[in-house]
């Protein structure tokens, strides 16, 4: 699969002046083929290449190539009906203009000056996406002056996606529990609810003051604030994401849905900024670092489904206990539900596996997990 990095340039006067010439020689190419109504590459090429090289001799012939390739597709995209008249300061780069070194953050380019080497502004994006840089578009903006390139990287497809057993961690968010697992674990909000309380406190005491600098301390507490909720919610995906399994099932969050059933307003109200979104958000891009996925499954029911025999009624669950009205199941209610997102999830991962390599399996999905505590 593939995945873009976008990286800053420095504002440059000679990438500025490469992407002016790009510019112009893609103009030439597209006006010819209006004219002569082609978007063949070779006739695009034998048509132009010299009156190009002749007005723009700076531009090496390998951006002239490129320009001319872009020009082809524009010209195929409108089908020859109206004249296309180029606005943005591109260049499209190939592995014949561009390299990408992520060790030491710079890249080579192709340019009016020659072959030159630039460093790239550090983004995270660098580390998560290693693989093949097979092409690259720079786009500069003459207004904000500034000089972005977009590489291109092709990432191995995950290992975890051609397995044919998988094993499955079914993820609960709790509101006493930050997330409840199918294996048995908790992660207790407590620690969390008792700083934000404190924040809360603090908070309260500056609007009171509401003196300028008070303000000022607010403002400071809240960035604090955000901080540590951010932390948390690291620790907690890192610590998820290295548990022995290949696949991890969340609840679908739906944030209209969310604000009806007044679960999140309960959220809101003890962890206040909290965010299942950024936990989510963690265990995604951690588990896509380690070769994991994230599959998300339906939430409707599984809070009030029996984990064990799967009966399903809302007189299940009273708060925090769950215990079945039909086999007399009883378990901590979050991690019945839990156990229940796992086993959707399998299926999800076997629905997606199918979809997305056609393969058939002549076993049946796994359901492990769901017996006594
Ligand atoms: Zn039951």
């Amino acid at each position: 699969m593939f995945r873009t990095i976008k990286l800053k340039l420095p504002y440059d006067r000679t990438l500025l002046e490469t992407a002016k010439q790009f510019k112009e020689a893609t103009q030439i190419v597209l006006d010819y083929g209006f004219e002569n109504k082609t978007f063949n590459k070779n006739r695009l090429n034998k048509g132009t290449y010299r009156m190009v090289r002749g007005k723009i001799p700076t531009l090496p012939s390998a951006l002239v190539q490129t320009a001319r390739d872009t020009a082809s597709e524009a010209l195929k995209a409108t089908k020859l009906e109206k004249k296309i008249k180029r606005k943005s300061l591109t260049i499209r780069y190939d592995n014949r203009t561009f390299k990408f070194y992520p060790n030491s953050h710079t890249v080579s380019l192709t340019t009016v000056h020659g072959r030159l080497i630039y460093p790239v502004a550090h983004s995270p994006l660098i580390d998560r996406y290693r693989g093949e840089y097979t092409n690259a578009q720079l786009v500069v903006d003459e207004r904000s002056k500034r000089i972005f390139i977009m590489v291109q990287v092709k990432i191995p497809d995950k290992e975890v996606m051609k397995k044919k057993k998988v094993k499955v961690l079914g993820i609960d968010r709790g509101i006493k529990n930050i997330t409840v697992l199918s294996n048995n674990m908790y992660f207790n909000s407590k620690h969390l609810r008792e700083v934000k309380g404190r924040y809360q406190f603090l908070r309260k005491k500056l609007q009171h003051l509401g003196t300028r600098s008070a303000h000022r301390k607010l403002r400071k507490l809240s960035g604090r604030e955000r901080r540590f909720v951010r932390d948390a919610n690291h620790v907690i995906s890192k610590k998820i994401v290295s548990l022995p399994y290949d696949a991890f099932a969340l609840e679908a969050l739906n944030p209209a849905r969310m604000k009806q059933n007044g679960q999140s307003k309960k959220f809101r109200k003890m962890l206040g900024s909290w965010s299942p979104a950024e936990l989510q958000k963690f265990i995604e891009y951690k588990a896509e670092d380690v070769g994991k996925i994230v599959v998300y499954i339906n939430p409707k029911y599984t809070s009030q489904k029996c984990s064990r025999c799967g009966y399903i009624d809302k007189d299940n669950r009273y708060g925090s206990v769950f215990k079945c009205k039909n086999c007399g199941f009883e378990l901590n209610a979050d991690l019945n539900a839990s156990r229940n997102i796992e086993v959707l999830g399998t299926s999800e991962y076997f629905r997606l596996l199918s979809a997305s390599q056609s393969l058939r399996f002549d076993e049946t999905p796994l359901t492990s997990g769901a017996g006594d505590q």
